[in-house]
Parts: structure tokens; C-alpha cells; sequence
């Protein structure tokens, strides 16, 4: 888990057998129906136990094995997480209950009296992320165990097999060495994803081919790495996690948007997880943040999220998330404050201008065009109808009153979240359905716990939540404690 602020867990305590059986088909329903709920419902039955251990053993809690010695528990609200002195905190919290009737847009979700409860503390805060985290878990372990010996640098490349079972793993180190570590009990592949290897991203999840990856070096090793021992991959049409929380703020809000040719192009009540999905169809741009294959053509995935000055004025229907008051934003707008803090400083975007030519500017878009788009949007507001794409009425707002605002957003692959088949226990399968001895394969290794074309967005944290579990079933199953 080396990316990402928002890990969750589903705290049985807090839910009804009956809710958690309802998540279950809610989250399998925002998988497309090609998850395996035997997945899910592990992740429901050990998620609690896995996530205590990460914040305990990160030694972030007010209460701590590495504090006073008392545990924290799901209970615990975020503000009393504390500062380790390092500056890595709970800053947030996102936790939910699924009780009642769960809107999602268009959807509605029937909870009736059940709950199914989930706990999501944000560690961070940003730049700092899980990864800082688990740097300190390995650090505190170390302390308890001197005789752990971790090996950084030393990509594993071959898997040994005898008789069918996978009973080793050669590494290769800085220096070029190959180093051979024998397993005792089990090899646990936890590689993450194959984004940025074009070959696998072409056979498994071509729509991510012309978008911009978050990450580098995901290779897809460890697909590899299990297929040679037999493990076989999720079938095609593989889930992906693209988002830009990073521009600006009030992502999911319905504002106008506009390609990057100034055009109105969709009903903006869609829902931030689909717009990789939309933007492929969407001209291409050249901006600062660009991988090298797309340097020359510019990469899918960007837009601007326009809005005017009077939208705090706005009816709370007109927000999906809540209104974040302009003072807030000012950290997000690039050269508006000397040293902006809780921010990556190189992925702000965020424009505020007197006027709708200087806005265009900023966001490098053809004003002309912009401004016939921002006249038709307002004449289909004054109508109170959106002819042109079907948005509900609540969210037409005119724009109109300087100063006008825009974020230039740039959905990019944060991850793939589909890899080779495994069970419940994080167990690499066959095609066959067979167990291969001795491997197991978890987090965005492992797989299918979603199976949709996109991951869905119903509980912040599902990803981290489901890294941290199975790779605690894994351990634990593979210890014979499960
Ligand atoms: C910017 C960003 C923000 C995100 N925010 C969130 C969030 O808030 N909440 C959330 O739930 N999800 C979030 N995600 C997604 C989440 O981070 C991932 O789903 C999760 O980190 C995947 O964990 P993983 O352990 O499977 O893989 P990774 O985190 O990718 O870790 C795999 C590790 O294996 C190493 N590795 C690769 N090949 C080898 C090899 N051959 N030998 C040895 N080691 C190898 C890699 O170097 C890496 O360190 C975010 C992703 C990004 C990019």
C-alpha cells in the first residue's frame, strides 16, 4: 500500500448481519454483478480486525501497543487520533453508516432499519499518505523483532515451484545480485497493479491506454510472477480507479463543464468515478502533467469545472458533497498563497478571474466557444429544462457574476483494481479453480473483488480497506490461523 489517505473497514458491532449482507449486494450491484461475494464478505468479517492493526501498529493512535498500551477501537473519532510528533495524523474522517434509503444519483439502495457501518479515518495529511504508514508499521515491528530482516530493492523475479507448490522466491538486488529466499510456509505477492506496462494495459484495460497514470513502476510483476506458477488472470474488461482530488475541491459537484475545446459535453449529474469513461471521447490536451508517450499528442482525461461567484448562495439540492467556502479554496489556486499547505503543490488548478475571457486564459480554452457554451447553459437555466444533455433542474445555475471560477481537472488512472483469480483466504487459483499451493495473491493483485469498469465510489477507502484485509487473511491463512 505504498498510495492514498483513506483506508475503511466494516465494523460488525455497528451493523446488522442483515445490513452487511445488503452492502454485499449494493457493492456487488456497483461491480456490474462480477464480484466474488465470497471476497466481499471476507473483507466484511475481518476488516475491523485488520484496520485496528494498521493504526495500532503504525503507532498513530491516541491509544497504542506503542503508546500507553491501551487499544483503539472503532469507536474512536478522528479528532483523537493523534499527531505522532511526525507530523503523519489522522486528519479525517469519512465514516458512514448504509442504513435507511442509500441515494447514489439516480440510484436508490434499501437499507430499511439495517445498517451495515463503516469506519474510514484519513491518514496524512498530503503529501504524506498509507505509505508513510506503513513505513513506520515496519519500523515498529523491527523494534520488536531485530532479527526481521526486510530486503528493499530486491524485485522479486522468479518464483520457485516444486511439485506444484510455490516454495520460494529469487529477488535481484541493486547491485545485480539474485538472492534466493525459501519459503517456510507461503509466498504472499502483493505487487499491485500492471498500469504502467502498456503491453498488459493494451490485453486488459485498453480504456486507460491514452489517460495519464498516477503512479510509476507498476510493471504488473507480480500477474506475471503467479501466472508462471499457474494462476490465471480476471476475465477481460478489467476495473479501473481514476480521479482528480488534487486540482481542487468539490469534485463530485454538478458545475458546468467543459472539454478543453470550451464545449459542453455531458450532463455534469454524473458522478466523478464515470468521467474517465466519458472523457475518452474527448479531445486530447497537452498540459504540464503529462507521461512521456503523451507528450507529443497530449493525454485523455482533462476538463474544466466552471462555476460562478454566487454559488454559496446556492440551495444546499444544488450540492452533492457540501459547499466549501471560497476562503478554502485559496490553497488550491496556483500562486494565491506563499506556501499552501495539505496540498500537492505541482497538481493545483484552480482559477478565479474578474472576468469569463481572463477565465479562459488561465484554463488555455478557446473563449469564443466558451462563451457560446456558458450563453446556451444560461438560456437552458432560465428555461429550467437542459434540452441539450437532461441535467435536473436543481443543478442548473446560471453563471454570471464575477468572479468566475474554474478548475482545470485531469482524471488520471490512480489504479488497477483486477488482477489473477484468487479465493477468499487471498489463495492464487487455476483456471481450474484449484488451489496453487503455497501462493497467495492480495490487494490490487488479487482479485475479482470489484469486476465493474469502474471502481465503485459507495465507501471511501474500499481499496485500502480490502489491501489491508487480505493481507491479513493471507498471513493469517497461510499460518494456519484461519
Ligand atoms: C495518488 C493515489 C491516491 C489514492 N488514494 C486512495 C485512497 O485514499 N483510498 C483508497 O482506498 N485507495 C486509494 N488509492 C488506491 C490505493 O492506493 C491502491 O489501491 C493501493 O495502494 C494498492 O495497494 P497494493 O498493496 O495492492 O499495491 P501498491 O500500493 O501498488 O504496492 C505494491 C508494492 O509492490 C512493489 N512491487 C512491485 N513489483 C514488485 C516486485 N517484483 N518485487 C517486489 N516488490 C514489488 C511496488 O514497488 C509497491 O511498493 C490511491 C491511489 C493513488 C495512486
Amino acid at each position: 500500500m505504498s498510495q492514498g489517505n483513506c483506508g475503511s473497514a466494516i465494523i460488525k458491532s455497528r451493523s446488522t448481519e442483515a445490513g452487511i449482507a445488503k452492502w454485499i449486494h449494493h457493492t456487488n450491484s456497483l461491480c456490474d454483478w462480477r464480484a466474488d461475494v465470497k471476497q466481499l464478505r471476507a473483507y466484511a468479517e475481518h476488516s475491523e480486525e485488520a484496520m485496528i492493526w494498521f493504526w495500532n501498529r503504525a503507532g498513530l493512535t491516541r491509544e497504542t501497543e506503542y503508546g500507553d498500551g491501551s487499544k483503539v477501537d472503532s469507536n474512536t473519532d478522528c479528532a483523537s487520533l493523534m499527531n505522532d510528533g511526525d507530523k503523519l495524523c489522522a486528519f479525517r474522517c469519512t465514516s458512514g453508516d448504509f442504513t435507511g434509503t442509500w441515494r447514489e444519483r439516480g440510484n436508490t439502495y434499501e437499507y430499511g432499519d439495517d445498517h451495515c457501518y463503516f469506519w474510514a479515518p484519513w491518514v496524512g495529511p498530503k503529501p504524506l499518505n498509507a505509505g508513510n504508514a506503513l513505513r513506520k508499521i515496519v519500523d515498529n515491528i523491527k523494534k520488536d523483532h531485530a532479527n526481521l530482516d526486510t530486503c528493499f530493492q530486491t524485485p522479486a523475479v522468479k518464483l520457485l515451484t516444486k511439485d506444484g507448490r510455490v516454495t520460494g522466491v529469487i529477488g535481484k538486488n541493486a547491485e545485480g545480485n539474485y538472492i534466493e529466499f525459501r519459503a517456510s510456509k507461503a509466498v504472499i505477492l502483493a505487487t499491485g497493479d500492471y498500469t504502467n506496462n502498456a503491453a498488459m494495459v493494451e490485453r486488459w484495460c485498453p480504456d486507460i491506454a491514452e489517460f495519464d497514470k498516477k503512479q510509476h513502476g507498476k510493471t504488473g510483476d507480480g500477474h506475471v510472477l503467479a501466472m508462471s506458477a499457474g494462476a490465471h488472470m480476471e476475465p477481460q474488461g478489467h476495473t479501473k480507479m481514476m480521479h482528480d482530488f488534487d486540482s481542487a475541491l468539490m469534485w463530485e459537484e454538478p458545475f458546468l463543464y467543459l472539454n478543453m475545446n470550451g464545449e459542453r459535453f455531458t450532463n455534469e449529474y454524473t458522478g466523478f468515478v464515470y468521467m474517465g469513461n466519458l472523457l475518452k471521447y474527448q479531445p486530447a490536451y497537452i498540459g504540464s502533467m503529462l507521461d512521456p508517450e503523451h507528450r507529443e499528442k497530449g493525454s485523455k482525461g482533462w476538463y474544466c469545472s466552471i462555476y460562478d461567484s454566487d454559488y454559496m448562495n446556492w440551495p444546499a439540492e444544488s450540492f452533492v458533497e457540501g459547499k466549501i467556502p471560497p476562503v478554502v479554496m485559496q490553497k488550491f489556486i496556483p500562486g494565491a498563497v506563499a506556501d499552501p499547505q495539505g496540498v500537492f503543490k505541482n497538481l493545483i488548478d484552480l482559477h478565479c478571474c474578474d472576468t469569463l475571457e481572463q477565465l479562459a486564459k488561465e484554463l488555455d480554452i478557446p473563449y469564443e466557444t466558451m462563451k457560446a457554451s456558458i450563453d446556451r447553459y444560461n438560456e437552458l437555466c432560465d428555461k429550467g429544462c437542459d434540452d441539450d444533455f437532461g441535467k435536473p433542474a436543481q443543478y442548473m445555475h446560471k453563471i454570471e457574476k464575477a468572479p468566475f471560477w474554474g478548475a482545470r481537472k485531469h482524471i488520471r488512472v490512480s489504479a488497477g483494481v483486477s488482477g489473477v483469480v484468487i479465493n477468499e483466504n487471498g489463495q492464487a487459483l487455476t483456471a481450474e479453480g484449484n488451489v496453487i499451493p503455497g501462493l497467495y495473491c492480495v490487494g490490487n493483485l488479487g482479485g475479482p473483488f470489484y469486476g465493474g469498469a469502474d471502481y465503485p465510489f459507495h465507501q471511501t477507502g474500499l481499496s485500502l480497506g480490502r489491501c489491508y484485509t487480505f493481507g491479513m487473511i493471507a498471513a493469517k491463512h497461510a499460518l494456519g490461523k484461519m
